[in-house]
């Protein structure tokens, strides 16, 4: 029996007085993280909610997240963390799609979720620093079974409504145990992020890693690269949890200190999206620490592969598979590939989720019989047996009957100095099926033009892989953990400048 607050009460009963997270307002111990969680399980009990009911949350990464959601667990519920930004309809939709009985939004957070909540019904708490108080605490934490469904990540897919992955209490805590194997994390780490704890990243791999190793967690609500360079000073972290957007844009600030400045940070973890090699290199260089890359999914659990601390990074690979798990690379036609040959990652083991909420043939499509979970990304092991991440199976463009993938073409826009960001798309073409396009935002001051990326890319890649279509943009579009939305980059605009 067990509960995703285990870690936290462990450490709380171990080393009460070491640092759990800290806050704005100084830091908060273990002992006081359990008694704040217990006693928001207690006001939840106060509002009838108990074992097996589901509670939405909409709350930015704060203190006040971790102490709800705990509280959530520790009576025996499911939490349902959805995104801040959700609109009066879509909070709607994860109220009846979760079967929710009680909504809690934090208190800068817009009227879509209360409203969402009356208009189903269903009670409705603000969540704000010391909501909990004057409640009674519960005595103790409810033990689960391993395989109750401790938390629903709603994952938005490319087609039709998002899909709520159910993942475990097992899931959860598995996540925590073995992400700090791989990143090394223990009780003398101090980790800090930006990223959403309402996205699997920020809630497993950073979260529960930080309660399980019994170190520090410091959080940024809102990604700036300055913010996240201030919250690394302010806390002297040693480990940094990201995705590749937010290294770069921290490269790019106007910050001018050399990395002797960083002195405490070991470990920048990066996941989510391919780090492109330019970018892990100059991060290392100024920030002085390792870029370890990860690759995992909602449906993961956030694990999948993880460059090992004990290895150290390798700039192009996402790592080994990590422990608990196994990972397959399978052809078209299901056969396991061999080294080097591209195809399909499957994987299976602690981390797998349980299926898709109130979606039986969403959840076969992607969990076969025995139990292995086909992510739809594209990827090959090396000579070292370490996962080469290839590119989504659905971002794969098909020009005139050859395959590009965009995470190749934009590694090379990447290196181009005067290139910041760079997001490679497929957009519909009468001759070729598809043609290559490539957005970019040129550094600030550059007088970057479209024959300059041409000819760069031309000295680089292969004919049929070169973007014909280049804009130059401010700003590409980015959803709340800080990635590269390319499903919402306009494709028939893009067309029409060809
Ligand atoms: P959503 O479906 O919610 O809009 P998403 O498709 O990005 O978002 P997530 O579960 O958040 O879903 O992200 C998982 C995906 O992120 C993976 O399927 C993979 O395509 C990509 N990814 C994760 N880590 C890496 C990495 N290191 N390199 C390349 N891609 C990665």
């Amino acid at each position: 029996m067990s509960n995703v607050i285990d870690p936290i009460v462990l450490h709380a009963r171990t080393h009460p007085e070491r640092v759990a997270i800290h806050t704005s307002a100084g830091p908060w111990s273990y002992a006081e993280l359990r008694t704040r969680s217990l006693r928001y399980a207690g006001l939840l009990t106060s509002h009838g909610v108990g074992a097996g009911h589901r509670v939405l949350l909409a709350a930015p990464s704060c203190p006040e997240f971790v102490v709800a959601y705990m509280g959530i667990q520790a009576v025996g519920a499911t939490v349902v963390p959805i995104n801040t930004m959700s609109t009066e309809p879509e909070a709607a939709y994860f109220l009846a799609d979760a079967g929710a009985s009680l909504a809690i939004s934090w208190q800068e957070v817009g009227p879509a979720v209360s409203r969402a909540a009356e208009n189903a019904g269903i009670t409705h708490l603000t969540l704000t620093t010391g909501a909990e108080t004057d409640s009674t605490p519960l005595a103790r934490a409810l033990d689960r079974e391993p395989s109750e469904t401790a938390a629903i990540l709603y994952t938005s897919g490319t087609t039709g409504r998002p899909k709520g992955a159910e993942l475990s209490v097992a899931n959860l805590l598995a996540a925590g145990e073995i992400s700090c194997i791989v990143a090394g994390t223990s009780s003398e780490d101090r980790t800090g992020t930006a990223l959403p704890l309402f996205h699997v990243f920020g809630q497993a791999a950073v979260m529960m890693a930080s309660f399980t190793g019994g170190g520090s967690l410091s959080l940024l609500p809102k990604f700036t690269p300055q913010g996240l360079i201030d919250l690394l000073r302010r806390d002297e972290l040693t480990v940094m949890c990201g995705v590749p957007t937010m290294w770069n844009a921290m490269l790019h600030a106007a910050d001018d200190a050399d990395s002797t400045d960083f002195a405490t940070l070991r470990v920048a973890v990066s996941g989510g999206a391919t780090l492109p090699g330019e970018v892990a290199r100059a991060f290392e260089e100024k920030f002085g620490c390792t870029i370890l890359e990860g690759y995992g999914l909602t449906e993961t659990t956030s694990l999948g592969a993880f460059n090992d601390i004990e290895r150290g990074g390798k700039i192009g690979s996402v790592g080994r598979v990590v422990p608990r798990l196994e990972m397959q690379i399978r052809a078209h036609n299901g056969e396991v590939c061999g080294p080097g040959e591209v195809g399909e990652i499957f994987v299976r083991g602690d981390t797998v989720f349980k299926g898709y909420r109130n979606r039986p043939d969403a959840t076969a499509d992607s969990l076969t019989a025995d139990g292995w979970f086909r992510t739809g990304d594209l990827g090959r092991f090396d000579a070292e047996h370490d996962l080469r991440i290839v590119d989504r199976l659905k971002d794969m463009i098909i020009r005139g009957g050859y395959n590009v993938y965009p995470s190749e073409v934009e590694e090379v826009l990447y290196e181009h100095p005067d290139v910041v960001e760079a997001a490679v798309v497929g957009v519909p073409d009468e001759y070729y099926g598809e043609e290559v396009a490539a957005v970019l935002t040129p550094r600030a001051g550059a007088a970057l033009t479209t024959a300059d990326i041409d000819t760069w890319t031309r000295e680089r890649l292969s004919a049929y892989k070169i973007p014909r279509i280049i804009q130059f943009v401010d700003q590409l579009p980015k959803g709340t953990t800080g990635k590269i939305l390319k499903r919402e980059i306009d494709r028939d605009a893009l067309r029409a400048t060809a």
